[in-house]
């Protein structure tokens, strides 16, 4: 993914680096390039299409903002992405770390590049005891970092740091002993490497509690598209409801109903004969800022609800792979072998 010098592709790559390891990113590196080789084609995409590719990596803003930025380059900027790290960073999404990476990277250009790795070994290198996430850690490790940059080989000097850190100054259990820097380092000469970086405590996740129903019928279920205003924005997911804390068992099911009559004009409840499947067990599944509680109930109709709806969709069960949905749902589906 670092071996190449065009801008489109190590823009791809350090946007799909950002949420997952080199090993793990480089298949969605290589889809997202077969489908989308180019700014131009990217540009041209359906956010479904786009979206569908990163189904898996999660952070599904990134790419919607890869996808405006794309289109952004062909309509106002003749198709040519920005040469410059003030220009790259008028894209949306791209920040310094990525901006920098890929101005000194393809064009040479002396920035540098301080992620999470470059950050850590740049605390202990230094002995800095200012939270990395704090505004004055960001602003003193962005400093030390600029100084220590070779300007000759910007690119390949902020390579050497992401992979120094990211090899030898790893998270825990720095490898201390064989570290050509150690007797430079300030946290290793202090005993304080494993007290460094110091990091301010994040708040502690919003939980909340998501209801699915799985409505099937004859080869074909519902999928509902969510808004713009939420998580998953622009992701396909079952018809659901979601409540202020833990519904029982009853309660899940008696608020299946309502979720179909509120949403279809018929008061003819007994013209959609409903059979209750199976209630999965609560999953709890770990977003950045949020813990999602979810259970999924499976129903089984005779016929799905006509008119449908307004934003539910029939599609047919072996057509569910075209749908970017949360790993959430996806894994369900695995579970329920669809
Ligand atoms: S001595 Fe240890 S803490 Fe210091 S840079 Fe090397 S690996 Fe990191």
């Amino acid at each position: 993914m670092r071996q190449t010098y065009d801008p489109y592709r190590t823009w791809v790559g350090e946007i799909i680096l950002q949420q997952t390891r080199m090993d793990q990113g480089l298949p969605y590196y290589r889809a997202f390039l077969e489908s989308f080789p180019d700014v131009s084609t990217l540009a041209l995409a359906r956010e479904d299409e786009v979206l569908r590719l990163w189904q898996g990596l999660g952070y599904y803003s990134r790419a919607r903002n890869m996808h405006a930025s794309a289109k952004y380059i062909s309509e106002q900027l003749g198709g040519v992405m920005p040469a410059d790290y003030q220009g790259l960073l008028e894209l949306k999404g791209v920040g310094p770390y990525t901006a920098a990476a890929i101005a000194s990277w393809c064009y040479k250009q002396p920035c540098a590049a301080v992620d999470g790795n470059v950050s850590r070994l740049i605390t202990r290198l230094f002995g800095i005891g200012e939270a990395i996430n704090s505004p004055a850690g960001v602003r003193q490790v962005q400093a030390l970092a600029n100084e220590l940059l070779d300007p000759v080989d910007p690119g390949m000097h902020n390579q050497a740091m992401i992979e120094f850190g990211a090899l030898q100054c790893v998270p825990v259990s720095p490898r201390c002993m064989d570290c050509p820097l150690a007797e430079l380092c300030e946290a290793n000469k202090q005993g304080r490497v494993d007290s460094i970086p110091v990091k301010i405590k994040n708040k502690k996740p919003v939980e909340r509690w998501f209801y699915y129903y799985s409505i099937r019928s004859g080869g074909e279920c519902i999928l509902i598209r969510r808004g713009k205003a939420d998580i998953w924005a622009g992701l396909y997911e079952f018809p659901m409801i979601e409540t202020r804390g833990p519904q029982t068992d009853e309660e899940i099911v008696h608020q299946l109903l309502p979720l179909i009559l509120q949403k279809h004009d018929s008061k003819d409840d007994s013209a959609l004969p409903l059979s209750i499947g199976a209630l999965s067990a609560p999953v709890r599944h770990q977003l950045s800022h949020q813990t999602i509680n979810a259970r999924f109930l499976q129903v089984e109709a005779e016929h799905l609800p006509d008119p449908l709806p307004e934003n539910w969709q029939r599609v047919p069960l072996d057509q569910l792979d075209r749908y970017a949905m949360p790993r959430l749902i996806h894994r369900y589906l695995e579970s329920e072998n669809i």
